[in-house]
């Protein structure tokens, strides 16, 4: 371990700072660590905020990623409810909202995305919502009890978890998107066909190539109206389009910024003692010919966090995992391995009606993303496989014959 790293601060209590503590202390780091993050409480994980959290099926202290005891045990330092304004690089100091100031040896910066603001007026009624917060999600589930008729703004992630939320709650719930099609930015046209239709037999409206012009109502929101002339009536708007990576901090302190703070291939910025990792962040990835991505995912606020304590702890090596999704939505559990877009083809493996399907999604004819749809087995083969860099070919991809597990494992 380089003697130097006697103190790491990091900022954010989220998903990837919460592993990045966990894994310099099972690396045998003895330095003092501390994590501050805007938010109050211990880190948690927001996945659940839009599944089981709403339906009921966890609680608060369920979210947590460790339990109140781990920090102490550990000797991990949580300032929550404190907010970080700026970086004294020189000083290698971080200043609070509160006026204080940390010294570091490294500093990480995790600091998360925030929601997209939707600009149009009506944004700010009682009654609409976004969701990114465990604070967010409480406000959300009360008015979720109490709401006749939702409308969801985007057919991303969020507005699609929350569509099945509604439907399963039976409340009735219209999904307004810009595009053509749900999932534009994360699945195949295939996979987001097959999302659609089952969301519909559930019972949820879309309505696509819609631009959102208002959210109507004085006072309390009573629905969204479009640029068409049409209005859709809800007393609950949930608006799910997007986030913005948490990049000022960084750029404020001449740390460069490209949607998303610019790392490179070891998550490092170029001030050798400042990385980033997660949302926030922009790494070149091999999944992506070698392009800059900002990835918004757990795994890869945990893989990154990994390699950056990897890297602190004397060990460094590129950032090379493999990137992976996952989302639940009513019966669907989708995921999702490597990065499909753009790709050139798509072939589908299974059927959805009998034991799920897979889209397996090339580029120049190599496999560079597969969506899976209730077929969690090949899922894990694509992980493997992308991480080798291999792939079958389209037509073996599309057989249900071919030995799809024993090519995974070779020899070849
Ligand atoms: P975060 O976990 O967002 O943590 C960043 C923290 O830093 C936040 O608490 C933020 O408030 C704080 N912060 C920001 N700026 C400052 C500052 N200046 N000072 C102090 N603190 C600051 N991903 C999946 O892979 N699968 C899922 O099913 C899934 N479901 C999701 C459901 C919801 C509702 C949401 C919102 C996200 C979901 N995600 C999912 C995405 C996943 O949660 C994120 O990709 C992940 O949390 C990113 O981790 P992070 O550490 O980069 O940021
Ligand atoms: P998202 O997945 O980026 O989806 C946003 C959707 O909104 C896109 O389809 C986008 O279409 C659309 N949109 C943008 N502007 C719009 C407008 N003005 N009117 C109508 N539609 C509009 O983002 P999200 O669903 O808001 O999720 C927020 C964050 O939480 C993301 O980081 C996401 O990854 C994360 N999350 C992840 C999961 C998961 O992995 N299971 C679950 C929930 C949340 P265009 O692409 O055409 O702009």
């Amino acid at each position: 371990m380089p003697v130097s790293l006697q103190n790491v601060v990091v900022v954010g209590t989220g998903q990837g700072s919460f592993q990045l503590a966990a894994s310099l202390r099972e690396g045998g780091f003895r330095g003092s660590l501390t994590l501050v993050g805007d938010e109050p409480g211990l880190p948690y994980g927001r996945p659940p905020l839009s599944k089981a959290y709403l339906l009921g099926k966890t609680d608060a202290a369920g979210l947590n990623l460790r339990p109140p005891a781990f920090y102490d045990e550990h000797g991990i330092t949580v300032r929550s409810g404190e907010r970080a304004t700026a970086i004294d690089r020189d000083g290698r100091r971080v200043v609070l909202a509160s006026g204080e100031s940390l010294p570091y040896n490294h500093l990480v910066l995790a600091t998360g995305a925030r929601n997209r603001p939707l600009p149009v007026p009506g944004a700010d009624l009682s009654g609409v919502h976004q969701l990114r917060t465990l604070a967010e999600a409480d406000a959300l589930k009360a008015a979720l009890a109490r709401a006749g008729r939702v409308a969801v703004v985007g057919a991303g992630f969020i507005g699609l978890e929350f569509a099945a939320v509604c439907a399963a709650r039976g409340v009735p719930v219209t999904v307004i998107e810009g595009a053509p099609r749900p999932l534009g930015r994360a699945v195949s046209a295939e996979m987001a066909a097959l999302v659609e239709r089952t969301h519909v037999a559930a019972g949820v409206a879309f309505r696509f190539g819609a631009a959102v012009t208002a959210i109507t109502g004085t006072g309390r929101a009573t629905g969204v109206a479009m640029a068409d002339g049409e209005a859709v009536a809800a007393d609950l708007i949930l608006v799910g389009i997007g986030v913005l990576p948490n990049q000022e901090i960084a750029e404020a302190a001449g740390l460069p910024v490209a949607n998303g703070i610019a790392v490179d291939a070891m998550l490092a910025t170029p001030d050798p003692a400042i990385s980033a990792l997660g949302d926030c962040a922009a790494h070149p990835s091999p999944f992506a010919d070698g392009a800059r991505v900002r990835i918004e995912s757990v795994q890869n606020a945990v893989d990154g966090a990994r390699c950056i304590a990897a890297r602190l702890l004397g060990r460094p090596a590129p950032f090379s995992a493999v990137p992976w999704f996952w989302s639940d939505q009513g019966p669907m559990k989708l995921q999702m391995a490597g990065l499909a877009a753009p790709h050139d083809r798509a072939v589908t493996r299974g059927d959805p009606e009998r034991g799920g399907v897979s889209v397996f999604c090339y580029r120049g004819g190599r496999l560079v993303g597969v969506e899976s749809l209730n077929r969690p087995a090949d899922h894990m083969i694509a992980r493997r496989l992308l991480a080798a860099g291999i792939g079958p070919s389209p037509e073996q991809a599309a057989d249900p014959a071919f030995d799809l597990k024993g090519f995974a494992a070779g020899p070849r």
